[in-house]
C-alpha cells in the first residue's frame, strides 16, 4: 500500500526531510502563536474576541483556553476577520443564506491563501491520479478561483489533464465526455457520480479512481459506483472555512489525512467545549495555520467525527480522521429516538436504479421525493417504502411514508431531512 504523499508532504512545509510528530506540534505551536499575534494585531473582530484570553500559549493545549469562533461570528460581520487590507483580498466566497440571521457567510482569501488550497490539491489527488491521467471536474468551475479551477490548476501541475464540466448537466451527454476523452477519474458529489454510474450502459466505462467532496459520503454509494467501473472511491473532506480543501483518504481509505501544516485540528465536546479523550466522538473545530486573509481560529464546524486511534495501515504517523457521517444539527427526532440523513442514505441507495431522493417531515407525511431510472419506478418505489420501514426509529413512530417519483435533476449541495412539523411534533 502506497503511503500517503501528505507525509513528505507536510515534513517539507515544516522543514523536515522525514516526518516526526515532536516537530509537526513545535511548528504547528509555533504558528499558532504567529497566527494569534496576527489576528490580535489586525483584526477588529479578534481583538475584541480574545480582549479576556491569554496573552500567548507555551503549549498546543493552551489553545484550548481561547474562545470558539462560530459560523454565526461570520455572519455577523465578515470583513471585521481581515488581517490584511481589501486591496489584497483576490477571492471572496459567499455562502448560503440559510442563517438565522439572513445573512451570508463572506470567506475571504488572499492570492498566497488561494496558492495554499492549489498546493494541497497537487498533493492530494496524487494519491490516486498520475501523470497522463484525464480527471471530469463536476464540481463548480465557472468563476476564476472556484473549488473546480483551483482543482484543473492543480491537476495541471501534476501533469494531469482534466476537463472543467461543473454542475448538472445531462448525464448521457456526460458518459459521452467520459468515453470521448478517455477520462480515466471523475471528482463529484456523491449523487451526482451516482446518477452517472447509474445510466443505462455506464457499466461500458472503466474508470480508475473517483473522489467524492462536498456531502458525506455513503458506503451504498461508494458500492455502486465501484460495482459500476471497477474503480476504487475516496472521500474528501473540506469546506469553503478550511480553504476548500480540509483532508483526503489515502489509499487504505480509514478516514482523512489532514493539511496538518495549514490548519490544527481539535475534537470538542459539542455541549462542554472541552477536548474529548483521544479517540472519541464529538465536534470537529479548526485554526488555520498559515492563512493570512482571515484566518480562523478554533472554528465550530458543526461536523461530528473522531480521531481513529493508532497508525494507518499506509504506514504514516499522520492524524486520520473518521468519515464524516452527520453534522451536530443533522439529527431529526422521532419519539424517543433519531434519524439522520445518513441512514436514510444506506437504506435507500442499495435499491436498483435510485438515483437520488429528498426527505420531508411533515405534520402529516413523511415525505419520500425520489428520482429513479426510467423503467424502474415500479420497482424501486415499494422497495424504498419497505427499506424506510426496516428503520427501527421510523417504524416504531408510524410515520405514513408517502413515496413520490418526481424529483427534478439537480440538488447536488449538502444534503439534509427538512423538518416542517409544528413545534408540538418535533
Ligand atoms: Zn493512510
Amino acid at each position: 500500500m502506497k503511503l500517503t504523499p501528505l507525509e513528505p508532504w507536510i515534513a517539507r512545509k515544516i522543514g523536515q526531510t522525514q516526518f516526526a510528530r515532536a516537530d509537526l506540534k513545535r511548528y504547528q505551536l509555533e504558528k499558532l502563536r504567529e497566527t494569534i499575534q496576527l489576528a490580535r494585531t489586525k483584526s477588529l473582530f479578534y481583538r475584541q474576541h480574545f480582549a479576556n484570553a491569554p496573552h500567548d500559549l507555551a503549549t498546543l493545549d493552551d489553545l484550548a483556553q481561547f474562545p470558539f469562533t462560530t459560523a454565526q461570528d461570520i455572519r455577523a460581520l465578515p470583513l471585521l476577520f481581515l488581517c490584511t487590507s481589501q486591496d489584497d483580498i483576490h477571492r471572496v466566497v459567499t455562502l448560503d443564506t440559510s442563517g438565522t440571521t439572513g445573512n451570508p457567510k463572506r470567506i475571504y482569501f488572499t492570492r498566497d491563501d488561494q496558492e495554499l488550497t492549489i498546493d494541497f490539491f497537487c498533493v492530494g489527488m496524487s494519491t490516486f491520479t498520475d501523470p497522463g491521467d484525464m480527471v471530469l471536474i463536476l464540481l463548480p468551475c465557472e468563476r476564476p478561483g472556484s473549488v473546480g479551477d483551483l482543482l484543473a490548476l492543480a491537476l495541471g501541475r501534476i501533469g494531469v489533464r482534466a476537463i472543467e464540466y461543473g454542475h448538472g448537466k445531462d448525464e448521457r451527454a456526460t458518459l459521452d465526455v467520459l468515453a470521448r476523452e478517455k477520462v480515466t477519474g471523475i471528482v463529484g458529489t456523491p449523487t451526482q457520480v451516482l446518477a452517472l454510474a447509474r445510466q443505462p450502459n455506464a457499466s461500458a466505462l472503466r474508470l480508475k479512481s473517483v473522489l467524492l467532496s462536498t456531502d458525506h459520503m455513503p458506503n451504498a454509494i461508494v458500492n455502486a459506483i465501484e460495482r459500476a467501473w471497477n474503480c476504487t472511491v475516496y472521500n474528501h473532506y473540506g469546506m469553503t472555512e478550511m480553504g476548500l480543501g480540509g483532508g483526503v483518504e489515502c489509499e487504505a481509505r480509514r478516514g482523512y489525512h489532514l493539511r496538518e501544516a495549514d490548519m490544527f485540528f481539535e475534537i470538542v465536546n459539542p455541549q462542554t467545549g472541552k477536548p474529548v479523550a483521544e479517540g472519541e466522538t464529538g465536534e470537529v473545530v479548526f485554526t488555520t495555520l498559515t492563512r493570512r486573509g482571515m484566518p480562523l481560529i478554533r472554528y465550530r464546524t458543526g461536523d461530528l467525527s473522531r480521531f481513529i486511534p493508532g497508525s494507518c495501515p499506509c504506514g504514516t504517523t499522520l492524524k486520520s480522521l473518521a468519515r464524516i457521517t452527520t453534522r451536530l444539527d443533522g439529527f431529526v427526532r422521532l419519539g424517543e429516538s433519531f434519524i439522520t440523513m445518513a441512514d436514510l442514505d444506506e437504506a435507500i441507495f442499495p435499491i436498483e436504479g435510485v438515483l437520488n431522493f429528498a426527505a420531508t417531515l411533515t405534520d402529516e407525511e413523511f415525505k419520500i421525493t425520489t428520482r429513479v431510472v426510467p423503467g424502474l419506478e415500479t420497482h424501486a418505489i415499494p422497495a424504498i417504502h419497505i427499506a424506510l420501514e426496516s428503520i427501527p426509529a421510523i417504524a416504531r413512530a408510524h410515520l405514513n411514508i408517502n413515496v413520490l417519483a418526481q424529483m427534478p435533476q439537480g440538488n447536488w449541495g449538502k444534503r439534509t431531512i427538512v423538518d416542517r412539523r409544528s413545534g408540538a411534533n418535533r
